[in-house]
């Protein structure tokens, strides 16, 4: 068995005294993130150097000391941003995969978020997030007892609850666990596919039964999402309307979110139902969804954005630990191009219009995305020409091979 890093998310029911109580540690957090981002510019472009963790930490006693309303707040939570600033940093400077620039944070954004460890709270009962539990956290009127929605118990003591605000000024508390898995052994199956993500489906696998459609509520969705904003819009700036059009869009939002994590979550489970191994495109979404030229692009582009693949990956990586399958990230070359049955290369290349994959060396007839699923199957790879059928299989044509279903938002090719 190993362990794992988990979160485990749940409600909150906050009152306004509450709010009140939490928005002091928020806004002390925003500070000591502006301040030390400020700090960190100034440093790095007028002397060159990097402000480090252990210095920033004596400048935030020293911020402490000078700032009354800072010090009344809980220090927990202040050094945790800290931490979280220079990951940020780190992130942005790393070479092979930077991430965007680290931003001040803006109280007008409506998301507000604070972090406590182990000194900082407590889950008071169990501890591990049964009915009757309570959750404390540290704030400048000492500690504060919160009403947690526990939807389902947590696995094992957390280690850190992050509590945030979203956009549409509802609470939640994630808490960081430590699990072991796996958690919830899924029987073995034998079988391993590959994952072509597309558009026509959301997820191709080898076997047709086991296709993952692209959800239903995606259109509807992306109708809220426009009516919402066209709503928002017609408010006059800096109204009253305005602010409340903001928080119902901000809602809607969330609402579209969470859809789309909890089909994320069904359809992986699913999967490593079916499957024991699963082979996906080592390919880095960032670099996948930057801004390409033409409609073509701008169609996949929001494709891939909309269908949220990168988290729609990681949920499976998670499901899968839990379950004790395997999700492997294999190289994406010539996933498409390539005849899973003898190895050719297709010849005139295989265009993104070009629905159905025909090999010219064996014969082989299928749908453009099945193929490509076959390809990232870990258990072909290094097979005999790359593939398991004798040459001269022709194997039918796919329910992908007729004509393409695309979805909702995304342009046809
Ligand atoms: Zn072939």
């Amino acid at each position: 068995m190993a362990s794992h890093e988990a979160r485990y998310r749940y409600r909150l029911r906050v009152n306004p005294a509450e709010a009140e109580a939490l928005k002091g540690v928020f806004d002390s957090c925003r500070f000591v993130w502006n301040q030390a981002l400020g700090r960190w510019n100034d440093l790095w472009r007028y002397e060159g150097v990097s402000l480090r963790l252990a210095s920033a930490d004596k400048e935030l006693t020293d911020w402490r000391s000078r700032f009354e309303w800072l010090a009344a707040q809980p220090s927990v939570p202040e050094q945790q941003v800290l931490r979280d600033l220079f990951a940020s940093v780190s992130a942005f400077f790393d070479k092979s995969n930077p991430a965007g620039r680290p931003n001040f944070k803006k109280r007008q954004s409506g998301y507000a978020t604070a972090r406590w460890t182990k000194n900082g709270f407590k889950v008071e009962g169990t501890g591990l997030g049964l009915a009757s539990d309570r959750l404390e956290v540290a704030t400048a009127e000492g500690r504060l007892p919160l009403r947690v929605v526990w939807s389902r118990p947590l696995p094992s003591t957390p280690t850190s609850v992050t509590i945030y605000r979203d956009r549409g000024g509802r609470y939640w508390a994630s808490f960081v666990v430590r699990v072991e898995v796996p958690l919830a052994p899924v029987a073995a199956t034998g079988r391993a596919t590959g994952l072509d993500v597309g558009l026509s489906t959301f997820a191709t696998t080898e076997d047709p039964a086991h296709d993952i459609e692209n959800p239903r509520f995606a259109r509807r969705a992306a109708r809220a999402l426009a009516r919402s904003q066209r709503n928002t819009a017609r408010k006059q700036r800096g109204s009253k309307n305005r602010a409340r059009a903001k928080t119902r869009q901000a809602r809607v939002a969330a609402t579209v979110a969470n859809q789309r994590a909890d089909f994320h979550h069904k359809t992986a489970r699913r999967l490593v139902a079916d499957y024991d191994r699963i082979g996906v495109e080592d390919l880095r979404v960032k670099n996948m969804s930057k801004k390409g030229k033409g409609r073509h692009k701008s169609g996949l582009n929001r494709s891939i954005a909309d269908a949220g693949w990168g988290q729609s990956r990681r949920t499976l990586e998670w499901q899968a630990t839990k379950a004790g399958k395997d999700v492997v990230a294999l190289p994406a070359r010539n996933t498409t191009q390539k005849c899973s049955s003898c190895g050719a290369k297709a010849k005139p290349r295989i265009e993104l219009s070009d629905r159905v994959f025909r090999c010219r060396e064996c014969g082989l007839v299928l749908g453009r995305d099945r193929n490509a699923a076959r390809n990232l199957n870990p258990d072909r790879i290094g097979t005999p020409a790359g593939g398991s059928e004798p040459a001269g299989v022709a194997v039918p044509v796919g329910d992908d091979g007729s004509k393409p279903k695309v979805p909702a938002g995304t342009l046809a090719a």
